[in-house]
């Protein structure tokens, strides 16, 4: 069996270290907030090159507690994508603030920067830019618009941690960059976690006091609420911290067997010029998609869909999301998309298995 994703493995690649990391929690005196999440938080700003970084419950509350600390919410609008984990969106809505979606970049599948002008009304606040996949979207021209128009820059790097756009990390551009631990993503915990970084000082202050009560000095100062990140799963993320780089190279081998696949009828990915990969997901492109997932299930191979349906039209979005421009692209590739088997510890001869099935099925087509 060929799986899409394998946190198991993840572990196994790492279990020493991890189980002694879990149990130096265990043997400690300070289950919550204590020193392994002030190690991650101090290893992560380095990693990403920011002042600051903030261990969160999970990648929607590192999104909802940020624009809580810029002061948006009720009445407000952020403009977003609707290709993306609902996460995004529901982030942004436990704000009470509400999500304008415009569409992608056709080659790249990121948000299109020369839509925001036309979505754009003085309700919006904020910019929420996703970097879908492992690789970075147009950040540099989506940072541009929102200074101009004097609104916030929230990078969504829940599926790219350690790419990076130029010589930049992700994450380290905007104001603030919003990071999922969860067990499959490039850094995962083994169970949900969440990361926040940013340069800003005064922002750094209030998401820290909001991922709990609010809290200065055990006072409630502004209303805030718990999204702390578990000491447990701060082990085991210092451990796989070390090892991102070196996880993320693995991926790009596996990406490489996957590469010589391109077709005519079966796209892969466009890199962006100068920008690093790090392959959350390998997703491709075909009009055949749904034969071609019988045909490698029936292989043993189970690929993916990210995603199968855009945000907002998913049952509990459908006509309740403002639509900032046609979504085209975003509605058309949903049905094209597959995500092939990708994991660091994925063996190169599975890939390899994949890539040649994936070639028998074109060639009798
Ligand atoms: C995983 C993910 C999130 C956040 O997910 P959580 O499950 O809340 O940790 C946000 N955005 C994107 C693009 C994601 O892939």
């Amino acid at each position: 069996m060929i799986y899409c994703a394998n946190p198991k493995a993840q572990y196994l690649s790492y279990e020493a270290e991890i189980n002694e990391g879990i149990f130096k929690v265990l043997n400690g005196t300070q289950y919550i907030l204590g020193e392994q999440v002030e190690k991650l938080e101090r290893s992560f700003a380095d990693f990403i090159g920011v002042s600051s970084a903030i261990g969160v419950a999970n990648g929607t509350d590192a999104i909802e507690i940020a624009l809580r600390a810029m002061g948006i919410g009720n009445g407000d609008k952020v403009i977003t994508v609707s290709h993306s984990a609902v996460a995004t969106i529901a982030g942004i809505e436990a704000t009470g603030a509400s999500a304008v979606v415009i569409d992608l970049e056709k080659d790249f599948f990121t948000m299109n920067p020369d839509l925001l002008n036309e979505a754009f009304t003085d309700e919006v606040k904020a910019v929420v830019a996703v970097h879908i996949y492992g690789q970075s979207s147009q950040i540099d021209k989506i940072k541009d618009f929102c200074s101009k128009k004097g609104i916030y820059l929230i990078e969504d790097v829940a599926q790219a941690h350690g790419a990076k756009f130029k010589n930049s990390r992700l994450g380290s551009i905007g104001d603030v960059g919003c990071y999922s631990c969860y067990p499959t993503k490039n850094l995962g915990a083994i169970g949900d976690g969440g990361l926040i970084t940013t340069n800003n000082q005064d922002l750094a202050e209030r998401m820290r006091m909001i991922r709990e009560y609010g809290w200065k000095e055990r006072i409630s100062t502004i209303k805030g609420r718990n999204s702390r990140l578990d000491e447990i799963q701060a082990a085991v993320l210092n451990v796989k911290l070390d090892n991102l780089d070196h996880d993320n190279e693995r991926r790009a081998n596996i990406a490489k067997v996957y590469d010589q696949l391109n077709s005519k009828l079966f796209q892969t990915p466009v890199r962006r010029d100068g920008c690093s990969h790090v392959f959350h997901l390998y997703v491709c492109k075909t009009k055949h998609r749904d034969e071609l997932i019988s045909f490698l299930n029936k292989n043993d191979i189970y690929p993916g869909i990210h995603y199968s349906k855009p945000i907002h039209l998913q049952p509990a979005y459908l006509g309740t999301i403002e639509l900032g421009s046609s979504m085209t692209v975003t509605e058309t590739i949903c049905d094209e998309i597959i995500s092939l088997p990708m994991y660091p510890e994925l063996p190169i001869a599975d890939a390899r298995k994949v890539a040649q099935n994936i070639q028998l099925f074109f060639t009798n087509l």
